[in-house]
Formats: structure tokens, C-alpha cells, sequence
């Protein structure tokens, strides 16, 4: 189930879809998504979609991962990038091996505990997790390269252009349930001008404000 070939499906499958990354393409051939999902659901772990972690949380479908790390490195590689919601830490795994340091928070602890602990065990030392209310950044490490939030809030959160270094990219889904849409936005030079790019819609969970309790 998780065999050569079933990863090999996967990998024609985003190449069909679009996905052209090479880099990306073959840091998700060789990260064990099987791995960051519950036993009894590991078996499905390289179908191409969404897959629930529990918590009414969902990993991400493997296009849209793709997608959004290849959008994010569109530009050159990065040093810094920020993740809003950590969720598995799947997507937090691919970063890992595609930049210099991540630094990703989650809303919800279990979720936090659990792919902190994951991630450590793989071995991906390049990354910082904390407990926090992504809607606000991290302000702590900021500015960052780039920033990918795997939650869609229903509009932009201003606080993180603010965290964005210049020449800075944002990969964020944005807009109520059914009417989503990914954004690339851009930081142009150390101006406050922004470019906004709408790519493609799409389906995620919502950006949801304080901890969960
Ligand atoms: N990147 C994750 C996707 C998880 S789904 C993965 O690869 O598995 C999105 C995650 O965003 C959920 O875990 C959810 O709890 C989290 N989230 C939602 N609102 C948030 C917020 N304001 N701050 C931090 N995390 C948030």
C-alpha cells in the first residue's frame, strides 16, 4: 500500500495535474505521508486527497501541497518561511527539506504534541512548532521569506504582509466555506506595495481565531 509503485501513481498523478516542480515533486515521492495519518488510514495515505487527523482537521490532498510549496518557491529559494497550521505536519515535513528553517504554529495542543514529536522523530531539525494563533503570525522570528497558511481565513489577515521580508511571498487560501480562493501575494522590493494573484479555487479548512480549548 505504501509501495514504490503506489508513490510513483502519485507523483504521474500531480505531474497530470500540473505540478511541474521537479525538487517538489521529488521531496513528495520520498516523504512518508503514511507516517503523519492514523494507522487505520495510512493505507490510503497516497491517494491524491484530503484525509482527516482528527479534531475536524484534515490533511491536505497532495496537489494542493504541491501546489502550494511550488507557488511559494516560484520566486528562488528561501531562507525563512512561516506555516499557519501545523495540523499532521506533513506539510511542514516537505518545507523542511525545500528551504532553510520553518517555523510553524497550530491552534490545537494534541495536534501541536503530536506532529512536534513526529517531525522530531524523522529527524527534521530545521523546524520551530509553538502553540499560537497563526491569524497574527509569529511576530517572535519575523520578517519571513515566505509565509503558506493551511487555513482559510474569510479575509486577509493584515498582520502578516507585515511579517513578510521584502520581496516576500504569501501562499493563503482566502473566503468563506464553498467560495475559497489560493492568493499569491507578493512584497515588492521593501515597499508596502503588494501584488495579489488569484490562482486557482479550492477547499480548506477555516483560518479559526484563539486557542482551541
Ligand atoms: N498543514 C496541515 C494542514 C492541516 S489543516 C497538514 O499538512 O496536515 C489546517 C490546520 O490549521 C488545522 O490543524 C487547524 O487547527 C489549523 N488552524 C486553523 N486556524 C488556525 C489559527 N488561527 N492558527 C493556527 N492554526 C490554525
Amino acid at each position: 500500500m505504501t509501495s514504490q509503485r503506489t508513490r510513483e501513481r502519485l507523483i504521474q498523478r500531480l505531474v497530470e495535474q500540473g505540478v511541474t516542480s521537479q525538487q517538489v515533486l521529488d521531496v513528495i515521492r520520498t516523504t512518508p505521508r503514511h507516517l503523519f495519518l492514523d494507522e487505520a488510514l495510512s493505507h490510503r495515505a497516497y491517494e491524491d486527497t484530503a484525509l482527516p487527523i482528527g479534531h475536524k482537521q484534515t490533511l491536505s490532498q497532495p496537489y494542493i501541497v504541491a501546489r502550494m510549496t511550488e507557488l511559494l518557491l516560484s520566486r528562488g529559494p528561501l531562507d525563512k518561511v512561516l506555516e499557519i497550521g501545523t495540523g499532521s505536519g506533513y506539510q511542514t515535513a516537505v518545507l523542511a527539506q525545500l528551504v532553510n528553517k520553518v517555523y510553524t504554529v497550530e491552534r490545537i495542543r494534541p495536534l501541536l504534541n503530536r506532529s512536534r514529536d513526529l517531525l522530531r522523530r524523522l529527524g527534521y531539525r530545521n523546524v520551530s512548532a509553538a502553540l499560537s494563533d497563526g491569524g497574527f503570525g509569529w511576530p517572535d522570528y519575523a520578517p519571513y521569506n515566505g509565509i503558506i497558511s493551511t487555513a482559510a481565513p474569510q479575509s486577509l489577515p493584515e498582520e502578516l504582509l507585515h511579517q513578510l521580508a521584502p520581496d516576500g511571498i504569501l501562499i493563503i487560501p482566502i473566503g468563506p466555506d464553498g467560495e475559497q480562493e489560493l492568493r499569491m501575494i507578493i512584497r515588492e522590493g521593501d515597499s508596502n506595495n503588494f501584488s495579489e494573484e488569484v490562482i486557482e479555487p479550492v477547499r480548506f479548512v477555516p483560518l479559526l481565531s484563539g486557542l482551541s480549548r
